[in-house]
């Protein structure tokens, strides 16, 4: 467990009321679950249920469940399932032996889909979904269906059928006889079992008729001893036909579902079909590619648990919809990564800078500090030579106003090594600059001319010598309007300028042993990490993490 402790919300008002001496649920353990459909890959959405599921469990000391809702057999598939795992133990969050999966329960909610028949309470139908729409479809009530009344011991001999595969799909469904007046839709008689002669991912061929959502959903939580199922509030006008079942079957335990606002944020989609389709339609590298809102996107991209556990816990619960900015996500990683990444050189557009009076064959080595927030991390040694890389932005051959860096007549500091004064430059027989040249001070080792002047620019650089070559991938939002979905489909927003690749960065030579886990902040370029699908020994791929400064662009 993450040892933090999940600030107080509305769900926790109720739980401490019904916790208290004469509640509902005095002298009980919190049981929680969190219930994910393996039909593709967690989102940052999910990761605040996660928290809430999770961090509400741990806040009470009580406990909370991980369970596949895998009603649905259609879509399901034991890739996701393993990467839930994966996503959900990097988040921080331990279900330890309570894992399960809603299919095991098929047999158990079979049994009281009979228990409702045996009490009048459902009916075997033979409307088609098309007739039923018909009957059901609007303010007033609805038609009934022939086949409400049917008779007991028919409705039973026809949904034993079912389950045998005697009849085709789509011809009867099992249904509740609840309310066809009601206000609430879903209490009109709802389908509680369809048949289907799909494969399931783990019950196999052995079923042909699989339990609505609606009707799984409050049996799963019963059977496993919930005492708060936390969801989401599109959820919230199915709450009445979630109490209809408990009431009405022998069901072990009477679980209360709650509902919060869903998490939206701005400039990307969180809706798993959609991030299926930007997968199956290669319009992104797959479901972790750096620029998925996915957990194993952010990632891959080097965010970290912390960071996201932190937005979680900032964007707090509540009833009311919003939308974050993606913005508010980056600065969480930012808050985090400036304590805790490793500083390092690293020149993304490299420009040639030669020390014209430093001799060819000198070579000296400086300390430079891994993390001023962190003494404790210490130094490491970086080589300057005659010949170094600067970046391509630190060079104006006509300086603009305000711009302290390299100019002919200027001075800057040298990250830690040397002040050094513009000469000059060369140029190609297009007239683009190719190198720089410039003076060192030899009275201003490690970064201060003796003399006490002022030097206004510090800039990053590397040593021809010893870099290492690196290709860097730096991120742009995935769409290029703020709300995706505003339009015909989100797909006409995609920003095809998402993604820029550098191939030619040159990085300073201790990151040839770069740690897949560790966090780089590249000096005023931004918090870097290994790509851990690409980057190899031989060619060494960074991705950008998160800028430095607030400079989220939405459009590019
Ligand atoms: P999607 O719409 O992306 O397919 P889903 O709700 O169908 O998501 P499930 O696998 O059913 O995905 O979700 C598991 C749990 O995560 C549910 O309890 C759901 O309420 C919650 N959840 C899903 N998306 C969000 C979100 N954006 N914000 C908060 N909770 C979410
Ligand atoms: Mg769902």
């Amino acid at each position: 467990m993450t040892g933090e402790t999940m600030s107080q919300n509305f769900i926790h008002d109720i739980m401490d009321e019904e916790l208290a001496v004469g509640g509902r649920c005095e002298g009980k353990q919190v049981h929680t679950r969190f219930p994910p459909e393996p039909n593709g890959f967690l989102h940052i959405g999910h990761a605040k249920a996660i928290y809430v599921d999770f961090g509400t469990a741990e806040k009470y000391r009580g406990i909370c469940n991980l369970r596949m809702d895998d009603t649905n057999p259609t879509k399901e598939d034991e890739l996701y399932v393993n990467a839930i795992k994966e996503d959900i133990k990097w988040l921080g969050y331990d279900w330890k032996d309570r894992f399960y999966f809603a299919s095991d329960y098929f047999e158990k909610m079979y049994g009281y889909a009979v228990e409702l028949i045996q009490k009048g309470l459902a009916y075997v139908c033979e409307l088609s979904a098309e007739e039923m729409r018909e009957k059901r479809g609007d303010i007033s009530k609805p038609a009934e269906s022939p086949y409400r009344d049917r008779p007991i011991d028919e409705s039973l001999e026809l949904f034993e059928k079912m389950k045998q595969g005697a009849f085709p799909e789509g011809t009867m469904t099992l249904r509740a006889k609840i309310d066809l007046a009601s206000g609430n839709f879903n209490m009109r008689d709802p389908v509680i079992y369809r048949i289907s002669f799909m494969y399931h991912h783990r019950s196999a061929d052995k079923w042909c008729i699989y339990p609505m959502y609606d009707f799984a959903h409050p049996l799963e939580d019963a059977i496993e001893g919930i005492t708060h199922s936390l969801c989401s509030l599109e959820f919230e006008a199915h709450r009445p036909l979630y109490d209809w079942f408990i009431q009405n079957v022998s069901a072990p335990s009477k679980p209360r579902q709650i509902e919060f606002a869903r998490l939206n944020i701005n400039y990307t989609v969180l809706s798993k079909r959609k991030l299926r389709q930007l997968v199956e339609e290669n319009l992104v590298a797959g479901w972790d590619d750096p620029r998925m809102p996915t957990l194993s996107g952010l990632r891959r991209r080097g965010y970290t648990p912390l960071a996201i556990r932190n937005f979680c816990e900032r964007i707090g619960v509540s009833k009311a919809d919003s939308t974050v900015e993606y913005g508010f996500l980056e600065h969480c990683l930012r808050e985090d990564l400036n304590q805790s990444a490793t500083r390092v050189m690293a020149v993304l557009r490299p420009l040639k800078l030669t020390i014209t009076n430093y001799s060819e064959d000198k070579e000296e080595i400086f300390e430079v500090e891994n993390n001023p927030n962190r003494e404790e991390d210490g130094k490491r040694n970086v080589t300057f030579s005659k010949h170094l890389y600067i970046d391509q932005d630190d060079f104006l051959e006509e300086p603009v106003k305000k711009y302290f860096r390299l100019f002919p007549g200027n001075e800057v500091r040298l990250k830690g090594s040397y002040v050094v004064k513009c000469t000059g430059c060369v140029k190609d027989d297009d007239c683009n600059v190719v190198e720089v040249l410039a003076e060192y001070d030899p009275e201003s080792k490690g970064g201060n001319p003796a003399d006490g002047r002022k030097i206004k620019g510090t800039i990053h650089w590397v040593d021809s010598k010893s870099c290492i070559p690196a290709e860097v991938r730096l991120y742009n939002p995935l769409f290029t309007e703020a709300d995706p979905d505003t339009g015909k489909n989100f797909l006409e927003y995609l920003n095809p300028d998402s993604l820029e690749t550098l191939h030619d960065c040159k990085v300073e030579a201790g990151l040839m042993n770069a740690d897949a886990q560790q966090r780089y902040q590249f000096m005023r370029m931004g918090y870097f990490c290994l790509d851990s699908s690409d980057s190899t020994n031989e060619k060494l791929v960074f991705n950008r993490s998160v800028t430095l400064k607030d400079g989220f662009k939405g459009k590019s």
